[in-house]
């Protein structure tokens, strides 16, 4: 049947590839069908049942070992459903460029699809095998033919390549390998002798498309031989064979192509257009578009405002982004954006030496690197990725576990070119590692903000901001009519609850009365630690009236308190109130005035200096 191929390009393949849509007809064909509506999900597979090399290289992402291990028996649909809507439509969007060979590739396309829909009629007939998987495995049957007759246009390398290595480079699901395997192998071999269902039924579909007159390419049966097959053949073979070239011909038709017609234009351009029709980002839209999320408070916000932009503008199909933990040399994968909403299974990678290599050049030198596969590496990031190149943004270099952004166009057989991705790329870069460098400065800022406010044995503010606050209300009661006191509060006897207990205990007793300081009074009011063992308590919108019930309260409260710790601890309160023209130091003077007229007369009370008959009312309890 066929002949073992042996392709002599190291270039990969599947970007050689790209898409039988892309041939110039039945894109105009489908185009005018499909065009300006938005095609769903049953449609895309549909179509894709007619394109084994995007197959090809959905079923490759598909099957990633980072979204878990490969299903077992493989569908057109299934493949589809894995990628999710945005993925599997953007593998009908291949770029338009023409494959040299066209006729061939045409008669190798006919034959798949009659070979695909022959397997599936006898999975539905013998229930031998999932029709579905069926279809799927007559259509691809010759991947290593559609491989050879791409090698031959490519540049020729020095190293040879079987279809076999890249077939298993690419990580295809076990049931394709087993089939490209028995079709291979020499005849009395193992495979060969003892088909699985799943492969001798395609070699029986396969004979049923050659009866159909949709043969291999290359193999032009004489018109006599043509004969002999013809009387060899079983008359229900010869109908089921015709049934099934109508079967295609319909087919084809659905899709608004002519079976019977002539080959391509003799005028098609067949080198390959890479670039033609690509809408690129303008920089400027990418850096707005990251800039975008400069309010964001959130380090997730600018990811994935980076990875978005590197799907939107770079048209990459895939943006991931990563921290690499240079230490134990993994690579943590924080998030992706690819349009589906497949979860990540694995997302701790470890790189091969050559990704390392890279990924230090792109660091070291800050700027994006193109990181390529090794044939036959099964492990690595590519692999995981079932990638065969990334380009590495690298983000914040000079931090400990550096991140990048690691961008993938796998899937559109576009690849990575330096001259025309790298400025986007480095802008994403350098954009996305000033927004986060900004964003931990804000932080530490408001980290540092905080730390310098507050006092770290009680956490009630400091000083600095008991006085801070205390300005603001006295500004505000000169504007407005409003009232406000002030309470001076300072612990009674406290070097002797040191002295006898222990500092430990003191800082309890302290911790305590802050806490009772803050249970009693309300979120408006401002309890400060003025001085070791004092605190200022600042009341807006408070008369002095208002303020005499909540000292009562304060003291007792923390006269209670004191009993429950069993530490003798007391509190005694100066209270006075705003006048007219006070500043920050008439008005602490007065309330210290107050506390030192509770202090003589006995402690664990308050006293107040208000306006009125310029006298202080002390030792009340
Ligand atoms: P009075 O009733 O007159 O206020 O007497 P007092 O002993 O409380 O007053 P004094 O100002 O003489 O003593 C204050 C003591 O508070 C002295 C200092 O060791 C103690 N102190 C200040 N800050 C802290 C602190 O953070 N922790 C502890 N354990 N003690 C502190
Ligand atoms: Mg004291
Ligand atoms: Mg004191």
């Amino acid at each position: 049947m066929s002949t073992p191929v042996v392709l002599t390009s190291s270039e990969n393949p599947l970007g050689n590839l790209p898409s039988l849509l892309a041939i110039r007809d039945l894109r105009r064909r489908l185009g005018r069908e499909l065009r300006g509506r938005s095609v769903s999900q049953d449609e895309v597979v549909r179509i894709l049942q007619f394109d084994p090399l995007a197959v090809v290289r959905g079923l490759r992402a598909a099957s990633a070992p980072i979204f878990g291990p490969a299903v077992s028996g493989w569908s057109v649909r299934s493949m589809a459903s894995r990628l999710g809507p945005a993925l599997s439509r953007r593998l009908l969007k291949t770029p338009t460029f023409g494959v040299a060979g066209t006729t061939a590739l045409r008669r190798l396309w006919l034959h798949a699809i009659a070979t695909a829909l022959a397997a599936q009629d006898l999975a539905t007939q013998t229930g031998l095998v999932d029709p579905e998987e069926a279809y799927l495995l007559g259509l691809l049957h010759d991947l290593p033919m559609w491989l050879a007759l791409v090698d031959e246009q490519s540049p020729k390398s020095s190293r040879t390549i079987t279809p076999a290595e890249w077939i298993a480079h690419w990580q295809l699901p076990a049931n394709l390998v087993a089939l490209f395997e028995a079709r291979s192998a020499p005849p009395g071999h193992a495979s060969v002798e003892r088909p699985t269902d799943a492969t001798a039924l395609v070699f029986a579909a396969e004979l049923l498309a050659e009866l159909a007159d949709f043969g291999h390419p290359d193999d032009d049966l004489e018109p006599d031989a043509a004969g002999a097959v013809l009387a060899a053949a079983d008359k229900s073979d010869l109908v089921a064979a015709q049934k099934l070239r109508r079967q295609v011909e319909g087919s084809l038709r659905a899709f608004g192509l002519d079976p019977t017609l002539p080959d391509v234009d003799p005028d098609e351009d067949h080198e390959p257009r890479l670039h033609a029709g690509r809408q690129h980002g303008e920089l400027h839209d990418v850096v707005l578009s990251v800039l975008g999320c400069t309010r964001s408070e959130s380090y997730r916000g600018i990811v994935t405002a980076l990875t978005a932009a590197g799907v939107r503008y770079g048209g990459y199909d895939r943006a991931l982004f990563v921290r690499w933990d240079q230490t134990s040399a993994r690579v943590l994968v924080r998030s992706k954006a690819d349009s589906s909403a497949r979860r990540l299974v694995t997302t701790m990678l470890v790189p091969t030496p050559s990704e390392v290599a890279a990924m230090r050049q792109a660091l070291l030198e800050e700027r994006p690197i193109r990181i390529g596969a090794e044939l036959g590496q099964g492990e690595g990031i590519l692999a995981a990725l079932s990638t065969d190149e990334l380009l590495a943004v690298p983000l914040n270099r000079a931090f400990e576990t550096p991140g990048f952004l690691l961008l993938d166009r796998s899937l559109s057989a576009m690849p990575i070119l330096p001259e025309r991705d790298v400025s986007m790329a480095l802008t994403l870069g350098m954009t996305g590692s000033l927004l986060i460098e900004n964003l931990l400065l804000r932080r530490r800022r408001q980290r540092a903000q905080k730390f310098a406010l507050t006092d770290s044995l009680t956490r009630l503010f400091n000083r600095r901001m008991g006085l801070v606050t205390l300005d603001q209300e006295l500004a505000r009661c000169a504007r407005s009519e409003q009232s406000m006191t002030v309470l001076m509060c300072d612990l009674d006897h406290f070097k002797q609850l040191n002295d006898s207990h222990g500092h430990l205990q003191g800082d309890l007793a302290l911790r305590a009365t802050a806490e009772v300081l803050r249970q009693t009074l309300r979120r408006s009011d401002t309890i400060c630690r003025y001085g070791g063992e004092e605190f200022l308590v600042v009341l807006p919108d408070t008369t002095a009236d208002e303020a005499t019930v909540l000292a009562t309260r304060l003291f007792t409260a923390v006269q209670t308190r004191g009993e429950e710790l069993g530490l003798p601890v007391t509190i005694s309160i100066g209270l006075t109130n705003y006048r007219t023209g006070d500043s920050v130091e008439s008005i602490l003077q007065r309330a210290d005035h107050a506390l030192y007229a509770s202090k003589d007369y006995g402690r664990n009370r308050f006293s107040v200096d208000v306006e009125g008959p310029d006298e202080v009312v002390a030792g009340v309890r």
